[in-house]
């Protein structure tokens, strides 16, 4: 996503050199240079996100974060605060502050662009939400309600296999109100309760487990997408934690953990998770319908319209790749004409899970209509699409749908698929759609069950 960041350094060659980071993987980048200045423009430009450095002459950084997190005008800013020294009291004292994130200078590009998407997705979800919230619900002033959602401690799951860290955190988070469980403990709570799970500490390093498969899974289960994942990791480790954000992890602490950063963050990602609920009860209040494909729970014709026509500007602006899979079940007439109708529904909610396990959190996945589906892939080139289409087309051909556990009937699938990349200023979104459907096309003259391209 091309969003517009906000850096704030009193010493212009930070700033510069900054800018040049951002600008280089297409960020627009506003710069200020105090603490006045940068409330000034987060209230009149509300910029994405903000990159706050701590140290600075007259206001210092933690001031600008609590009084940016004091204005209802800028406290949905997600605020990185960019700090000298690696030294936990600063963290906690940032945290206390409102901070989101931190990112210790000299700045790793790798931490910055990884901190970013993940903070990114988050802004996603929460701007998406007050969109169809101001077009329908009145907004508003919290109700009591609401006040109580706030409040309420969040129920976390710790999976650690050494015992060392939850030995230092099941304290302080009990004391902070909240309720923490290991893997065993929740064994014998029963599943349909894990929805009331809030937040899942999971240990990254030394594992006996695939930590990776973990946070996929809690993604890919419904009762669990909603959650929070905190992962724990050595600061060596980079690649493994790059790869847990990307699966759509929330944030990351390194470890041996400091607990007061835990209690610190746990509260960042309740109040970010409750304030993300509250902002769904209203809109389930109001116009939960509008968007949301009754059957399969993925995005309908009206939601994809209006992403592509987002995304495409975004494109057009920031000059990021954009892809998009068109997707047909094969011979799926024959399906619903030999099982029923009922069958065919339930090929169809198992195909749309099927895709969601093997998209990224950023993809949109739409089912605009019967058995068609399309999936709109931000910041994605068409060879990565393509990769991507061709793991969904192995995924249902690989595995026979089970049609009614009691018939133990099994059906074979598959899916034909196309491909198309946006083209530069001039692609308009009908004319994406049109080339996603030649390849689609394409695929299914050459014989389904595959994957096609369309060059622009
Ligand atoms: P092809 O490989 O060329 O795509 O063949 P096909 O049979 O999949 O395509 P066709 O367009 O001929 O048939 C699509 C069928 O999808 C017809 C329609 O009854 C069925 N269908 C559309 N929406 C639904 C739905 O919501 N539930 C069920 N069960 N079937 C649906
Ligand atoms: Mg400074
Ligand atoms: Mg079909």
């Amino acid at each position: 996503m091309s969003a517009r960041i906000l850096v704030v350094d009193d010493i212009l060659a930070n700033r510069r050199l900054m800018q040049a980071k951002l600008e280089a993987k297409y960020y627009s980048v506003l710069l200020a240079e105090n603490g006045k200045t940068a409330l000034e423009m987060a209230e009149a430009e509300k910029p994405e996100i903000i990159l706050l450095d701590v140290m600075m002459p007259g206001m210092d950084g933690y001031e600008v974060c609590r009084r940016l997190k004091a204005n209802t005008a800028t406290t949905h800013i997600p605020v990185v605060m960019l700090t000298a020294l690696n030294e936990t009291a600063d963290r906690v004292r940032g945290l206390a502050a409102g901070a989101d994130d931190f990112l210790t200078k000299p700045v790793d590009d790798f931490a910055l662009m990884s901190r970013i998407n993940a903070l990114n997705r988050y802004n996603a979800v929460a701007l998406e939400l007050r969109k169809r919230e101001a077009s329908g619900v009145q907004s508003g002033a919290l109700t009591d309600d609401e006040h109580e959602v706030l409040e309420r401690g969040a129920n976390i799951l710790v999976v650690d296999s050494s015992p060392s860290t939850l030995r230092y955190i099941r304290e302080p988070l009990t004391q902070a109100g909240h309720t923490v469980m290991t893997l065993e403990e929740a064994e014998g709570v029963s599943s349909s309760s894990n929805r009331s799970l809030d937040i899942v500490l999971l240990a990254l390093s030394h594992q006996p487990y695939d930590p990776l498969r973990l946070c996929a899974h809690f993604r890919a289960n419904d009762a669990t997408r909603a959650l929070s994942i905190i992962v724990m990791a050595e600061e060596r480790d980079k690649q493994v934690v790059a790869q847990a954000l990307d699966l759509g992890a929330s944030d990351v602490i390194n470890t041996p953990v400091v607990p007061e950063e835990v209690v610190a963050r746990v509260a960042t990602q309740t109040r970010r998770a409750r304030y993300i609920e509250i902002l769904r009860q209203r809109v389930d209040k109001g116009l939960e319908l509008s968007v949301v494909d009754q059957l399969t729970g993925l995005y309908n014709r009206r939601y994809m319209n209006n992403q592509l026509t987002l995304w495409l500007r975004r494109s057009a602006q920031g000059g990021a790749p954009m892809s998009v899979v068109a997707a047909d079940i094969d011979h799926f007439k024959q399906v619903n004409d030999k099982y029923g109708h009922e069958a065919g529904d339930y090929v169809l909610q198992e195909f749309a899970n099927r895709i969601m396990v093997n998209v990224r959190p950023k993809d949109i996945v739409c089912r605009p209509g019967g058995e068609e589906f399309l999936i709109i892939m931000p910041e994605t080139t068409g060879d990565l699409a393509c990769s991507a289409a061709e793991r969904i087309r192995r995924s249902i051909a690989a595995e026979p749908f089970e049609i009614g556990a009691r018939s133990g009937q099994e059906i074979n699938v598959t899916v034909s698929a196309g491909v198309a990349t946006y083209a530069g200023e001039e692609d308009t979104v009908a004319d994406l759609l049109k080339r996603a459907d030649t390849a689609l096309y394409n695929a299914k003259t050459a014989g389904r069950n595959q994957v096609k391209a369309m060059a622009a």
